[in-house]
């Protein structure tokens, strides 16, 4: 999760109906702030869109409707977080990353490890829904849809390891500097599975030192 910026509605536009927010233009506001990811596992470009109350409406029936409340998710995490976790961290507000850090190992058969780098109200739960995000396996359909997920986290970070090693490989300047775009590309918040690659970035002193400028 990364912290994202929530743009203000467009002057007259109002949401007063769940079909208000399904629709142009006010969809497309929350997919493009979202940066057409869902705003809890990361995952860019999902075929699976939902309209996500990060306080759900049955726990506050007044944010139903909230724009501030209104984030991009994909059907597995609708689904998981359901009306389960209402305290989470308000990732337009906060920056989550500062609080909570991802790392997975190579390998299918590993977890996802969420960690604990900061104390603030909503991190644990925070932590909670992230862990079952990625990890949990309640229910056989949970179990697969966690195993797809991390399959399509950690093709992500092996091509950014090549990445990173293409460019601490790479003698040629110009493309050296290639590599260095595309590094900087790919630790965007906007970027697929974004705090994964960015906690490589920053649990590695001689990457946080050639990095941190586009963190
Ligand atoms: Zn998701």
């Amino acid at each position: 999760m990364v912290k994202l910026h929530k743009s203000p509605l467009p002057v007259g536009v109002t949401i007063k109906s769940g079909l208000d927010y399904r629709k142009e233009p006010v969809f497309s506001i929350i997919k493009d702030d979202c940066n057409n990811k869902c705003y809890i596992c990361e995952e860019k470009g999902t075929t699976s869109m939902h309209v996500e109350h990060r306080v759900s409406q049955s726990f506050d029936p007044s944010r139903k409707y909230d724009w501030n409340n209104l984030l991009l998710s994909c059907g597995h995490c609708n689904r998981v977080k359901g009306s389960r976790y209402n305290t989470i961290l308000d990732c337009t507000r906060v920056d989550p990353e500062a609080y909570i850090s991802l790392r997975i190992a190579i390998g299918l058969y590993e977890r996802v490890t969420v960690i604990k780098i900061g104390e603030r109200d909503g991190v644990d739960e925070t932590i909670r829904l992230l862990d079952t995000v990625y990890n949990g396996e309640s229910t056989a359909i949970l179990k697969y849809e966690c195993k797809n997920l991390r399959a399509h986290v950690l093709a992500e970070v092996q091509t950014f390891q090549q990445l990173l090693d293409g460019y601490f490989e790479e003698n040629d300047t110009a493309l050296k500097e290639a590599f260095q775009r595309k590094i900087s590309e790919s630790i965007s918040r906007a970027s697929n599975f974004a705090s994964f690659k960015r906690g490589i970035i920053k649990n590695n002193d001689t990457l946080f030192a050639l990095f941190k400028d586009t963190l």
